[in-house]
Order: C-alpha cells, then sequence, then structure tokens
C-alpha cells in the first residue's frame, strides 16, 4: 500500500509464475506433439500450385504467450487511494506499474527465449474468481471488502451459503470502473492512455444509453475516435432484448416484448468482447451490466 517498490517486486514474482505456467505449457505441448494429438494444429495443407505439402498450419515456436491484466482500477485503489476516474495519481500508479512490467517482460523474454505479451485479455471468468478468491482468503479479506464491485454484501451472505456464483467483479483490464458516473470523452481520455502500452486485446467500450442513438452523433463520436485518440480498438454497445414469443428484438432491456407483451424475453449484450445471452453470463458480469453506466446521445 503506497510502496511502489514492493508493488514492482510483487508484480515481477507473479510473472515469474507465469513464466513457470508457459513452461509447463510448453511441455505438454512438446509432449502432445510428439505423440501426433495435435493434428488439425499440425496438418500441412497442399500448396494448390505445387501439389506438395506445405509448412504446419500452426507454427509452435513462433506462439506468443500471454500474461493478462485485470483490475487495474482496483490495485491503483489499493496503493493510491483512487480509483482511476477520481484522481490522476491514480492512473500514474497503474502507468508505471504496466512500464515496469513491460520492462520485466523484456528480460524474461531474454531468459527464457519465448515470446511474451503483456495484454488486456477478455477474463470474462477471472473478473469474477478474483474478487471472489481475495474475499474468500483470510489474508487479503478485509482489504478486497473494499475494493471489488458489485454487490459484497449480497456475495458475502451467498459465499457464506456456499454458494460459487456471487455478484462481485474487478474491473476489466485497464478500465475505469463501469459505474463510474463521468462523460463519456473524460472516460475515453483516461483509457487511451493505457492503449499504447499494452501488447493487445484492449478495447474501449460504449454502454449506449438510448435504444435509437443519433447517427450524426455516432458519426462525429467514431471520426474522434479514430483520428484524435490512442483508441486503437472500440465497440458500441446497445442492450436488447429478445422475444421467445414473436421474436422482436428491440433495445434496451425490457422485462415485457413492447410488441406482443409475452414475458417471454431473453436479454442480450455485450460480455466483454462479444455479445451473448445474459442468461448464460456468471452473476459477477450480471452485476457489471446493471452497474454499466450508460451513455445518451
Ligand atoms: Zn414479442
Amino acid at each position: 500500500n503506497g510502496n511502489d517498490e514492493l508493488l514492482f517486486e510483487e508484480s515481477r514474482n507473479l510473472m515469474d509464475s507465469a513464466l513457470e505456467v508457459f513452461k509447463a505449457k510448453k511441455k505438454w505441448m512438446n509432449l502432445a506433439l510428439k505423440h501426433d494429438r495435435i493434428p488439425f494444429a499440425t496438418q500441412r495443407p497442399l500448396d494448390p500450385r505445387t501439389r506438395e505439402k506445405g509448412t504446419t498450419a500452426v507454427d509452435f515456436d513462433a506462439l506468443t504467450f500471454t500474461i493478462g491484466l485485470v483490475g487495474g482500477n482496483e490495485m491503483a485503489q489499493y496503493h493510491s487511494g483512487y480509483q482511476l476516474h477520481e484522481n490522476p495519481e491514480a492512473i500514474k500508479v497503474l502507468i508505471r506499474l504496466i512500464l515496469e512490467m513491460q520492462k520485466y517482460k523484456k528480460e524474461l523474454e531474454s531468459r527464457s527465449g519465448y515470446k511474451i505479451a503483456l495484454a488486456r485479455t477478455p477474463a470474462e471468468s477471472t473478473a469474477q474468481r478474483f474478487a471472489i478468491a481475495d474475499l474468500i482468503t483470510d489474508r487479503y479479506r478485509g482489504n478486497a471488502e473494499k475494493l471489488v464491485k458489485g454487490d459484497v454484501g449480497q456475495a458475502k451472505f451467498l459465499l457464506a451459503n456456499r454458494k460459487k456464483d456471487v455478484p462481485v467483479y474487478y474491473s476489466n483490464g485497464t478500465h475505469v470502473d463501469v459505474g463510474a458516473k463521468m462523460g463519456l470523452f473524460d472516460r475515453m481520455n483516461i483509457e487511451q492512455k493505457f492503449f499504447p502500452l499494452l501488447n493487445g486485446g484492449n478495447m474501449l467500450h460504449i454502454w449506449l444509453g438510448d435504444a435509437n442513438p443519433d447517427p450524426e452523433a455516432l458519426y462525429k463520436l467514431t471520426k474522434k475516435i479514430t483520428t484524435q485518440s490512442n483508441i486503437g480498438y472500440y465497440a458500441y454497445t446497445k442492450d436488447l432484448t429478445v422475444c421467445s414469443n414473436c421474436g422482436k428484438v428491440t433495445s434496451p432491456m425490457r422485462d415485457q416484448c413492447p410488441n406482443c407483451n409475452s414475458d417471454s424475453i431473453e436479454w442480450w449484450s455485450r460480455v466483454t468482447g462479444y455479445y451473448q445471452a445474459v442468461s448464460g453470463w456468471n452473476k459477477g458480469k450480471r452485476q457489471e451490466l446493471v452497474n454499466r453506466y450508460r451513455t445518451d446521445m
């Protein structure tokens, strides 16, 4: 808490552990390859001109091992006392940590010979699992209760009753808390800082509040994102209600179909990367969906 050197040291320890995982994975992949147990990836398609077999479909020596980042916002909150949207100090802490991790990543690469990427991974289950793991670990519980997002009271009650799927989560990657009540441009201004620092996977989410956003406003926003920011990947998300009775798709999420009044409906939204039926999400992600601060256009 507040001690930068300790924070950086801990991140290096975690990256060392990740390297051990990569080594174990590589060992198993080599074993599987040796015994010809990965036929799809090792097939050698014919060259259409020479009719001879080409190289294997996947080059196993050129694979990149990815270290994913989740809960950057909560790390900054614990370390600096502020969330990313509350104070620039929090942003600075997260930027410095990532720069240190990138430096150590290079060191690990030259030591191991592996190609490693530091990225924002979807972490659809990890964001919840890490939050639960911290809540049920004596050493972390006290701090975790103050930091994890979602319904902590309800989660504690469910965990005490031996339930495993509970409505808590850590913020995705380097994202601002989804529930932070701030304008889209202010949030973009924070989140864009992390795109050049990561080796991929990062994404800006625009949670739309309107059922029918103004096309002109969307065009202007898209132009601004693509020409005046560091954001490399972005997605608009409109929550949908799909009626199982008449098939009509409407927005936003409703309890009844506005067309036929049926309550046999299914909600669809973007979990982290793709649209999925909300009924398949874990409780952490569902709570995040409720907490999302949406933008009106
Ligand atoms: Zn209907």
